[in-house]
């Protein structure tokens, strides 16, 4: 047969009649037939994707802790909490669409901790497994509507944002509002002057986090009083809310010393590990904080999170996933340059980090600080190889003024 006389096995075009002629084993296929099975396949598996639209893959809780490893170092016991708060959280979900009685309560979660220990990481991870989409929003620039400032709304624009504007995907999405305790009630009497910026935020944030239907402007803010209004269900959105909530261990301890001398003296609280008071926290403290009964009513699922010591800062820098020394290595091996890194150098990393008290996000400023340079002039260069070592990495911080580096999230 010759060239010209082959044809698509499928619509029988001859070859001249058509741009393109693929072969397989036995048979032709013309560009005309490839677009139209492409366009039946895509149909089919849209169909398809909307009947599971809602079944979010249900992984069980030692699967989430596990995934979660692979990227956040430390922190079993936030760990553990949180992954059995989402894997409860949409069973709840499964179950609701079912036909039982019994409703079951949401499991929106709040994390204390210092910051740069890893809170926004567990949000941004758990999203990244689950792959529902993930707002990240700041407690502090939210007001009660009326005042300037974001109203609560703002929170479902930016998960809407980031579901491409898929409303289905947004309403099981996963919102994280940080700095929480900025939000507190000033001073632990309810009876005292209502502040703006504190209490009526937390009143707005209520039915939010409980569940309610709410007209979100799609575009966000008043700039765009045109904008037609989305309807969003906040029933099965997970809440996680993050928080340093500094100085709470002063009323944690306060509070176990008054356990400790009480009638109810409990043997245990004399072995109180006071290098970390925070895993000692309960709800009534962060209601003495400043959170309202509600608002915590609502953030059932308490867990705190470790302050990063040394060895784990070292661990953070090396070993997850996505560590940054690993980064930087594959970012000179782009370049056709071999990176690497005495433990004296890593080790001096760590301690610059605990010393200028920037925690885990100060590596990335300090790693910046360190290889700016060599970023800088390697790339055209003839070096090959280039090996970080301590008294490198002292030099080169040595010509950085510290208020220059500036923490990076
Ligand atoms: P937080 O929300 O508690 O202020 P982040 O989660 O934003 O802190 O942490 C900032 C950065 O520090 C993260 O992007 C991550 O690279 C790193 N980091 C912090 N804690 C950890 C941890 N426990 N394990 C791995 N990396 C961490």
């Amino acid at each position: 047969m010759s060239k010209d006389e082959l044809n698509c096995s499928f619509c029988g075009r001859a070859k001249p009649q058509t741009q393109l002629l693929i072969a397989g084993l036995d048979a032709h296929i013309c560009d005309k037939c490839i677009l139209q099975a492409h366009g039946i396949v895509q149909e089919e598996t849209t169909e398809e994707n909307e009947d599971h639209k809602f079944n979010i893959e249900l992984h069980p809780p030692k699967k989430i802790k596990s995934f979660l490893d692979e990227y956040v170092i430390g922190q079993e016991s936030a760990k553990k909490i949180l992954s059995v708060a989402v894997y409860n959280h949409y069973k709840r979900i499964n179950h609701s669409k079912g036909k039982s009685e019994v409703e079951i309560q949401k499991s929106n979660v709040i994390l204390v901790g210092q910051t740069g220990t890893g809170k926004t990481l567990l949000a941004q991870t758990i999203s990244k497994l689950l792959k529902v989409p993930l707002a990240i929003v700041d407690a502090t620039v939210l007001t009660e509507a009326g005042y300037v400032g974001e109203d609560v709304e703002s929170i479902l624009t930016r998960l809407l944002q980031a579901a491409d504007y898929d409303v289905d995907k947004a309403q099981y999405g996963i919102v994280f509002i940080d700095e929480i305790d900025k939000i507190a009630r000033k001073g632990d009497n309810p009876s005292i002057t209502r502040d703006v910026s504190g209490e009526g935020v937390q009143q707005a944030l209520l039915k939010l986090l409980e569940g309610t239907t709410v007209n979100v402007p799609p575009k966000g803010g008043r700039k765009h009083p045109d904008q037609k209004f989305i309807e969003v269900d906040t029933s099965n959105i997970l809440f996680i809310a993050g928080g340093a909530f500094d100085g709470i261990e002063r009323t944690i301890n306060k509070r176990l010393n008054l356990q400790a001398i009480g009638y109810n003296t409990n043997k245990e609280l004399k072995k109180v590990d006071s290098d970390n008071i925070l895993q000692y926290i309960t709800p009534r403290d962060i209601r003495s904080f400043g959170l309202i009964p509600e608002i915590i009513g609502r953030l059932p699922v308490l867990t705190y999170m470790n302050p990063l010591d040394k060895e784990t800062l070292s661990t953070i820098l090396t070993t997850p996933k996505n560590a940054l020394i690993k980064q930087y290595i594959e970012l000179f091996e782009m370049d056709g340059i071999t990176l690497s890194f005495t433990q004296g150098a890593l080790e001096f990393i760590v301690e610059k980090a605990l010393e200028y008290k920037l925690g885990a996000r100060g590596l990335r400023s300090l790693c910046e600080a360190v290889l700016n340079e060599a970023m800088f002039e390697l790339p055209e260069s003839d070096v090959r190889t280039l090996k970080i070592t301590k008294s490198y990495a002292e030099q080169r911080l040595s010509k950085i003024e510290l208020p220059t580096l500036k923490v990076v999230s």
